[in-house]
């Protein structure tokens, strides 16, 4: 019987059926007649019986007191509306080097300005009639949509049209602060810390 191993000598699910008394019929004819198999049976038991007396490892009743008296869980904090990044000494001088570098561009627009204007008129002039024009062809193509008339009418009056760029301004701050809100993470305590 030993040339089949191992597909007729008992596996480690076998043993377990063994033990539970739920061994198939064909194994149990199998164990009749395999020695191995038999040795394997009192082995496992031994392993069993071993298993039994070894002492319980589970944690004693004031285990997870003794833990969480250690565990320092902080206060909540209060997440800010606004915040600003700290003023360190890079970011001044980062932010100074920006400062400098525009008044430095204005600067030279104003002395330069003839200069300025030769090179607008030059290559760039080009550059900026191809904008206007399908700039332009963009707008006849929107005032030529059924929907334009409504919609020109609807902000019709400059009154009408603040509102409306009011109301734009303030639902995007909204929708800005909501997303501050989700990216912000949590500061509560950690929930499962407890259970
Ligand atoms: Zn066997």
């Amino acid at each position: 019987m030993t040339n089949t191993w191992p597909k007729n000598h008992l596996t480690a699910d076998d043993l377990d059926a063994f033990h539970s008394e739920a061994l198939s019929s064909e194994m149990r004819l199998h164990l009749e007649t395999c020695e191995d198999c038999r040795r394997l049976v009192v082995l496992d038991r031994q392993v069993l019986e071993m298993l039994g007396r070894a002492p319980s490892y589970a944690p004693s009743a004031e285990f997870a007191d003794r833990i969480m008296a250690r565990v320092q869980v902080g206060k909540p904090a209060p997440v800010p509306v606004l915040s600003f990044p700290r003023w360190t000494r890079r970011r001044i001088a980062a932010m100074v080097g920006v400062a400098a570098g525009m008044a430095a561009s204005v600067a030279w627009s104003a002395v330069n300005r003839q200069l300025l204007e030769s090179w607008l008129d030059g290559s760039t002039a080009a550059l900026w009639n191809t904008g206007a024009v399908l700039w332009q062809n963009g707008l006849t193509y929107l005032a030529a949509q059924p929907w334009f008339e409504g919609i020109r009418s609807l902000v019709g009056s400059p009154v009408r049209l603040g509102a409306i760029g009011a109301l734009t301004i303030a639902l995007y701050a909204t929708g800005l602060l909501t997303l501050r809100r989700l990216v912000t993470p949590s500061a509560g305590s950690v929930s499962n810390a407890g259970a």
